[in-house]
């Protein structure tokens, strides 16, 4: 089995940490900000030091290739360098440089792999600055459409068209990602499952389905003081009850159903006032689209008036589960297994890349364990060491399925495809 270079490794990581580093350990890297763009900027400069070609597309997505042996559309691997606001060092980070990693480690040894092997950066994976999350893949895979999200607009008020343009990343059509044998994304958990079961390797099959719901109450307005509570329609009260009865509905389906009220709105929201309308927003996840599908009952079923107050609900959005390629989830298993890893087979809660980029390449990701499960935030951790374990069955993932004869032909699975 082939290594990587850890100590490497960590000196790649340690250096992507300083750009936009919060003296916390964290990093605040919006893309295309001041700090992603010297990030990308060594990025170019690593590439090139191992002598890797790159391009840009017209998402400001990089591509940096090492050529294969034959003509054949490449492997790729990668994730993305932005952050969310004080984010982690890890998150999106490792997948990159890993990749670099492993190219550099391929070119040390003279492996000579009949693919070529691309690592790439997408551009605006969080959606912290520019509205969506996934921007850049999610054009690529034809999920959104690219004059929209140039559209987009970050606090000041700049489009992503405009920081794209002034950014020198706005390349071309030409070099987007259009076809490749793989793509492999490394990435942290995010989540507490493997430390608590003191696993080393997350082999995802797929990412979570999920839907998303905003419920409003409607009541009516009145002086908190004087109004008698006979007399009131308090949508506040009212969205309690729901919530409670929401809760205790949802934990009847299974125990691995994950459900969050993350948003909630009172108007005018002022404390000497009942309030008029409340909303917040309700979402669900998990694998088997079946209980996504009881849980949007659950949701569409729920009482029109409670407390005198109007209830309504819309979705706003949700995702059908989407299963990653079966032979590279088990190259990634079997490399894991070679490696002496213990693994286990999970799918993500949380949206990737490689979620979009699946829907028309054969994709598959690679967990490493977070601490204590924390993301998004300074304190995220992942011990160097896992990093590299992480990086070293990317290597033999992408090693494997070099060799494999049937990899050149795009096996895409069906239902990626909707
Ligand atoms: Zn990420």
């Amino acid at each position: 089995m082939e290594k990587i270079n850890r100590q490497r490794l960590q000196g790649l990581l340690e250096q992507f940490s300083s750009f936009g580093a919060t003296g916390k350990n964290g990093v605040s890297r919006l893309s295309l900000s001041e700090e992603d763009l010297a990030a990308r900027g060594k990025f170019i400069e690593i590439s090139e030091e191992i002598g890797l070609s790159v391009t840009v597309d017209d998402m400001g997505n990089l591509y940096a290739t090492l050529p294969g042996k034959e003509d054949l559309p490449p492997i790729a691997m990668g994730s993305h360098l932005d952050s969310v606001v004080k984010g982690g060092r890890f998150d999106g980070t490792l997948g990159v440089v890993a990749g670099l990693e492993v190219v550099r480690t391929i070119v040390e040894r003279n492996v000579e792999t009949k693919h070529p092997i691309t690592v790439i950066n997408f551009t605006n994976e969080e959606g912290a600055r520019f509205d969506p999350a996934m921007m850049s893949s999610g054009v690529l895979a034809g999920k959104f459409a690219k004059e929209d999200m140039l559209q987009s607009s970050d606090t000041e008020g700049m489009t992503f068209g405009q920081a794209l343009e002034q950014s020198g990343y706005a390349g071309e059509v030409g070099n987007r990602l259009k076809e490749a044998a793989a793509f492999v994304e490394l990435h942290i958990e995010q989540g507490p499952v493997l430390e608590h079961n003191a696993e080393e390797i997350g082999v995802i099959e797929g990412v979570m389905g999920m839907a998303c719901y905003e419920i409003s109450l409607k009541g009516e307005s009145n002086h908190a003081g004087t109004t008698p509570i006979p007399m009131r329609k308090d949508p506040m009260f009212a969205s309690a009850q729901i919530m409670v009865e929401l809760q205790r509905e949802l934990k009847k389906l299974p125990e691995d159903l994950v459900y969050t009220i993350g948003r909630i709105n009172a108007y005018p929201n002022i404390h000497t006032v009942i309030p008029n309308e409340v909303t917040f927003t309700i979402e669900a996840r998990h694998t088997n689209m079946d209980v996504i599908r009881q849980v949007e009952k659950m949701i569409e079923h729920l009482p029109k008036m409670v407390e005198r107050c109007m209830l309504s609900s819309r979705k706003l959005w949700g995702r059908d589960t989407v299963e990653f390629n079966r032979d590279i989830v088990q190259a990634v298993s079997e490399s894991a297994e070679a490696l002496g890893f213990k693994s286990r087979k999970m799918y993500s809660g949380a949206g990737h890349d490689a979620q979009f980029i699946a829907s028309y390449i054969p994709a598959a990701m690679i967990f490493v364990p977070s601490a204590k499960g924390y993301s998004h935030r300074e304190d995220e951790y992942t011990s160097f060491e896992d990093c590299a374990k992480g990086a070293d069955v990317l290597l033999n993932t992408v090693l494997k399925l070099d060799r494999s004869a049937g990899l050149q032909e795009n096996k895409v699975l069906e239902e990626n495809r909707a």
